[in-house]
């Protein structure tokens, strides 16, 4: 069975124009993680394509993916079909896990270090965003775990949480009351209406500045409908901009 699933979604490829995980990646920046519990190779291979260019956030598979492979032995990770850079083999594939009542993340090696990755970062955030993942009801141990690590919610006091969802705000307010601090939350039906896509690659800094230092900014969007030489000469003026600051 993971066999016909694993070969099913290998086979799957990312269309050649920019498309929505293009636009997310592109618009954050190293310091940022995405986290996604997709199996699907497409956000792989949009980070392959536009890898070259620019910095990008790191990604973490809290399901797997069959476009990440992983060395046992060394606990290396990377693109499926590379080599871990210590002992020379061949990544592996990663275990995908599927959507059940309890899972045991802990039982494989690739799958526990991704969520302690996310753990430690939760534990910093400063802004989250989450793209339309229908928890707690599906998936207990995942909720269990994020609850954890983004601790009382009472004790955050500045963080900003945005959902982008097609459900209506009650019903993902109250999926997601556990995580989101009292008023410090925005929901969305659309990613292009985010803060992630109004203020790409300065999302953090564009929120400082309108709430907390009372600036009134104007929205930078993201060209969504830009081929990609052009889109990454637009992204490129941001960039020239956070290479001169080092
Ligand atoms: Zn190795």
């Amino acid at each position: 069975m993971e066999k016909v699933i694993h070969d099913y979604f290998s086979r799957l490829e990312i269309i050649s124009e920019p498309t929505i995980y293009d636009h997310l990646l592109l618009s954050l920046r190293e310091k940022d993680y995405v986290a996604t519990f997709n199996w699907d190779p497409f956000l792989l291979q949009a980070f392959h394509r536009n890898v070259q260019r620019f910095r990008l956030p790191r990604l973490l598979f809290l399901h797997g993916s069959v476009g990440a492979g992983y060395c046992e032995k060394d606990r290396t990770s990377g693109f499926i079909g590379n080599r871990c850079s210590k002992c020379d083999c061949f990544f592996a594939p990663t275990k995908l896990l599927y959507p059940v009542a309890k899972k045991n993340y802990h039982l494989d090696g690739f799958i526990d270090g991704q969520w302690k990755e996310l753990k430690n970062q939760l534990r910093h955030a400063f802004m989250i965003t989450i793209f339309g993942y229908s928890a707690p009801q599906s998936d207990v141990s995942a909720i269990d775990l994020m609850k954890s690590a983004w601790g009382n919610v009472n004790q955050r006091d500045m963080e900003q949480t945005e959902i982008i969802d097609i459900r209506s705000e009650d019903d993902l307010c109250s999926t997601w009351e556990p995580f989101i601090h009292t008023h410090h939350y925005e929901t969305h039906c659309d990613f292009y209406d985010s803060w992630i896509s109004n203020h790409p690659r300065r999302t953090g800094e564009a929120y400082i500045n309108q709430y907390l230092m009372t600036k009134f900014i104007d929205n930078n969007p993201i060209p969504k409908e830009f081929g990609f030489e052009k889109l990454w000469g637009w992204y490129d003026q941001l960039k020239q901009v956070e290479e001169s600051q080092h």
